[in-house]
């Protein structure tokens, strides 16, 4: 059994996680700050805290922070570290905040670990599809292409769908494997490839093994739902629930690659543990994407709710068009396999929102700040 350390154990992915290394008999200390963002102005009313508080060894302290760090790393073999700033549009004007707490945070981590004496054998680094931006696509006539961040003007005239830098035509979305162009287009997107490089690249210098997960939007009971910048099922239920119209950006088209968060704890189990994933990087996905559309077609029955789909042609700067994860290397390495289809997914978590308060709505005012910066059209 091991002493194992993970940042942001109190988030939505740390809680689950935590609840699962506990079950299978870890000593599992949690570092998380806590964030308003999350858990809202009193924590002690979180959810996602008072499931795990009285389990982990917790620790209320901030990444940002070498101090915080130290007193959490005592005795540790194997640190998860998924403590982040996670929002990608938030990312474009708290950009200063995104680098402290994503990059500064992790080099604390690392710095620890090349100065000081430690027992740490495993390094889990929670990375992004964030980092691919666009993404793998294929023109039919130059092969596999990565295409740039989509042209405002295009998107103004309702052309949504990336085009061939050469031809002009519209691509078709093929799966994003490992090897794939890293082509960020958001500041939280440069960050999570930062941490990723900075942990892969210090470990193995450091000879301790190191693994970079990266996750694709990831899904299920738990994930917060009044923070408004995160979570499109999230977004949705909270304005499904309080009876007002859903406003499906660009032509409704655009489609994500929606993971199940059990999925996503056991990838992130069996890369802690396994001895021949170290120095590289795994995407954890379904393999599969979704429009967002369906996702809120799926959940207003779900909710059996008559509001308004309204398809606005409004769209984000920033934003990408598709996500579908290859997921071939996590299968074959770390044996990995998605097990909860999204059809069952959304009927987990939406009778999971169900038996929660009804959260206020804060989408118009996050994206009244998006648009208030130009982030927004
Ligand atoms: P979350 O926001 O639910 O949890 C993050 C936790 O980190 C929170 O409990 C928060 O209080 C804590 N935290 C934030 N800033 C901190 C700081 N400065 N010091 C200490 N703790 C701090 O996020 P999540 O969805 O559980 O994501 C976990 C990780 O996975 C993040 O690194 C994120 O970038 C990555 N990721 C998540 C998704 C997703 O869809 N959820 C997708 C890709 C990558």
């Amino acid at each position: 059994m091991e002493n194992v350390l993970i940042t942001g154990g109190a988030g939505f992915i740390g809680s689950k996680l935590s609840l699962s290394l506990l079950e299978k008999g870890h000593k599992v200390t949690v570092l998380d700050n806590l964030s308003t963002q999350i858990h809202g102005e009193n924590y002690k009313h979180s959810p996602l805290y008072n499931s795990i508080k009285d389990k982990v060894n917790f620790i209320r302290g901030d990444v940002r922070n070498l101090s915080d760090w130290k007193k959490a790393l005592v005795g540790q073999n194997i640190i998860v570290h998924l403590a982040a700033e996670t929002g990608t549009g938030q990312s474009m004007y708290e950009i200063s905040k995104y680098v402290e707490v994503n990059i500064s945070g992790t080099s604390h981590l690392l710095d620890f670990m090349a100065n000081e004496s430690h027992e740490i054998k495993k390094v889990v680094i929670a990375s992004s599809r964030a980092i691919y931006g666009e993404g793998k696509y294929e023109c039919s006539e130059h092969g596999f292409v990565f295409p740039e961040s989509r042209n405002e003007k295009d998107m103004e005239n309702g052309q949504f769908e990336p085009v061939c830098s050469r031809c002009n035509k519209i691509l078709d979305l093929v799966a994003t494997d490992e090897q794939s162009k890293i082509n960020p287009c958001s500041i939280y997107g440069i960050t999570k490839y930062n941490q990723e490089q900075m942990v892969l690249v210090a470990c193995k210098s450091l000879g301790v093994d190191a693994t970079a997960l990266r996750f694709q939007n990831v899904y299920g009971p738990g994930q917060s739902l009044s923070n408004p910048y995160t979570g499109i099922l999230s977004i949705f239920s909270t304005r499904i629930l309080n009876n007002n119209p859903i406003n499906i950006f660009e032509d409704g088209l655009e489609s994500r690659d929606f993971v199940y968060i059990d999925d996503v704890v056991d990838g992130t189990i069996l890369a802690m543990f396994n001895n021949n994933s170290s120095s590289s990087t795994y995407n954890i996905g379904s393999g599969k994407s979704t429009s967002v559309s369906m996702v809120a077609n799926f959940l207003k029955s779900a909710y059996n709710s008559d509001v308004d789909i309204q398809i606005s042609g409004d769209f984000r700067i920033g934003d990408i068009r598709h996500n579908k994860a290859d997921i071939t290397k996590a299968k074959k390495v770390l044996g990995f396999e998605p097990k909860i289809m999204f059809e069952q997914g959304v009927e987990l978590f939406s009778n999971w929102v169900k038996c929660q308060e009804i959260q206020s709505d804060n989408f118009d005012q996050s994206i009244e700040n998006l648009k208030q910066k130009g982030l927004m059209k």
